[in-house]
């Protein structure tokens, strides 16, 4: 069975879904590595805390290992001296067309570039 086909024609899809961020979904797009020790991250992080105002949404939430998670617990960056290591943004490439359910497959990368 092949991996990838070429379609003849054009496939309209109507409507983009929207893809929430979830825990897995937080994770597949950080590569389940932390946000401030790049160690495995099993947890999500809101980098503002929601209990101080801060969002549920793509460039307010990371991968975070329990430790880190525990550690930094509501507190804001600035106030432990901590930073990111990368910069939360909208998912791209496979996890934002494919969402965090399926593993895309080695030859599908060249179709699902970032
Ligand atoms: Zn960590």
């Amino acid at each position: 069975m092949p991996h990838v086909l070429c379609l003849t024609r054009y496939v309209h899809v109507p409507y983009r879904r929207s893809l929430t961020p979830t825990r897995r979904t937080v994770l597949a797009r950080d590569g389940h590595r932390c946000a401030y020790c790049a160690g495995p991250a099993d947890t999500v992080d809101h980098v503002h805390p929601r209990s101080r105002g801060g969002t549920h949404s793509w460039t307010n939430v990371v991968a975070a290992c329990s430790r880190c998670n525990h550690r930094k617990a509501d507190r804001l960056l600035a106030e432990i001296g901590w930073q990111l290591l990368v910069t939360p943004a909208h998912p791209r490439g496979p996890v934002a067309v494919l969402g965090a359910a399926v593993r895309p497959h080695p030859s599908w990368m060249a179709y699902l570039a970032a």
